[in-house]
C-alpha cells in the first residue's frame, strides 16, 4: 500500500486515506514515466536472507518488461559481484553482471580519480572476495607478514614495499594481526578508505553482525586519523559512476531502498527520485521524523506493481520519452 509521498509542490504528504493514497499515486505517475533506471537495494527492499520479499519477483519483471534497466545497488563488500548475481538468480530474481553494483566498484572508481595514472600499492582489510577483486582489478596488494614481530612502524608496514592506500571493506575474516597492521599503516601516515559506514549488518531473526562502520571506528579510535572517503551509500559515488558509464540524467533515476541513512539519504544527495520501503529496518515514522521526505513511501516494493500497471495503461502521447 501507498503510505505517503510528495506533490507536485515538493511538499511530502502521509497517504492516511484513500483520497491521500489517489494524489500521491497521481504525482508518481508522473515522474515515474520519465525513469530509466532503476536503482534498488536489496537486503530488505527486495530480498531477506536468501529469498526474494513478496512480490518483488513479479515487480521486477514488469519493469523489465517495460523495456527498462534496474541495477541492484549494495553497500556489502563482503562478497564479490559474482555472488550477488548467483543469489539474486536463486531467489527467482533473472540477473546479470551489469545489473549489481557494490561498494567495491565504487572504491575502484575512487582510487582511479585519486591516482589516475599509476596502480596504487593497497593493504586491503577484507573477505577472500573483496581482496580478490582488488587483485583482478590489478592492483598491488600487501599482506601481513607471516610473523607479527616483522611489523614496522614506516609506510611498508614490514610488508616489504611502500603501500599507498590502506583499503577497509566488510571483513568477515578480520584477524588482530590485521588490525595490527593497518593501524601502524595509517599512523606513519598511509590513508585510508572503508567502503560502506554500516554498524552492523542485519541477518534473518533479529541477529547482527558487525559491518564496515564498527571496523572503521575500530581504526579510528586506534590511530585518531578519519578514513580519507567512505565510498558507499550515502555517498553518491556509485550513482556518479552510473551516470557516467550510461549516460544517464538524474531526472531518469530512481532509488528503491529501506534504510534512511544509506538508501534514502544517497537519493536525497544525489538529487534523484527516492523510493521508500518499510520491509526493512527504517519504519514509517523514523521516515517522517528524519525530514528526507521521499517521493514514495510504500509498504513493500510490490506495490510498485499496480503503479506500473497504471503507467503501462496511460495513452502512448502522455508517457514522455
Ligand atoms: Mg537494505
Amino acid at each position: 500500500m501507498i503510505r505517503g509521498g510528495r506533490q507536485p509542490d515538493g511538499t511530502f504528504v502521509l497517504a492516511s486515506d484513500e483520497d491521500g493514497r489517489r494524489r500521491v499515486e497521481a504525482a508518481a505517475l508522473s515522474w515515474l514515466a520519465d525513469i530509466r533506471c532503476l536503482l534498488l537495494d536489496m537486503d530488505g527492499t527486495v530480498t531477506l536472507g536468501e529469498g526474494a520479499l513478496p512480490g518483488a519477483v513479479d515487480t521486477l519483471e514488469a519493469w523489465k518488461a517495460m523495456e527498462r534497466d534496474r541495477v541492484f545497488v549494495t553497500n556489502n563488500s563482503s562478497h564479490g559481484t559474482g555472488h550477488y548475481v548467483r543469489r539474486l538468480n536463486r531467489a527467482g530474481i533473472p540477473t546479470v553482471r551489469r545489473e549489481v553494483m557494490t561498494s567495491t566498484d565504487a572504491l575502484k572508481s575512487y582510487l582511479s580519480a585519486l591516482s589516475p595514472d599509476t596502480c596504487p600499492t593497497l593493504f586491503p582489510l577484507g573477505t577472500p572476495d573483496f581482496v580478490g577483486e582488488l587483485a583482478d582489478a590489478g592492483y598491488p596488494l600487501a599482506a601481513v607478514p607471516p610473523d607479527a614481530a616483522s611489523i614496522r612502524p614506516d609506510r611498508t608496514g614490514g610488508t616489504g614495499r611502500p603501500v599507498d592506500f590502506v583499503v577497509l571493506g566488510f571483513d568477515t575474516t578480520l584477524r588482530y594481526e590485521k588490525l595490527d597492521l593497518a593501524c601502524t599503516l595509517i599512523r606513519a601516515g598511509v590513508p585510508w578508505i572503508a567502503t560502506n559506514p554500516d554498524r552492523v549488518c542485519p541477518l534473518e531473526g533479529g541477529r547482527v553482525l558487525p559491518d564496515c562502520g564498527a571496523m572503521t571506528a575500530f581504526l579510528q579510535t586506534c590511530t585518531g586519523i578519519p578514513p580519507l572517503q567512505v565510498v558507499g551509500k550515502p555517498d553518491t559515488l556509485m550513482i556518479d559512476l552510473l551516470r557516467r558509464d550510461r549516460g544517464l540524467d538524474a531526472r531518469a533515476l530512481a532509488m528503491a531502498g529501506d534504510r534512511i541513512e544509506t538508501d534514502l539519504e544517497v537519493a536525497r544527495k544525489a538529487g534523484i527520485r527516492c523510493i521508500a520501503v518499510l520491509s526493512g529496518v527504517s519504519t514509517l515514522r523514523e521516515i517522517v521524523d528524519s525530514g528526507v521526505a521521499p517521493d514514495l513511501v510504500l509498504d513493500g516494493i510490490a506495490d510498485l506493481l499496480p503503479l506500473l500497471r497504471g503507467l503501462s495503461a496511460q495513452s502512448p502521447k502522455e508517457v514522455r520519452p
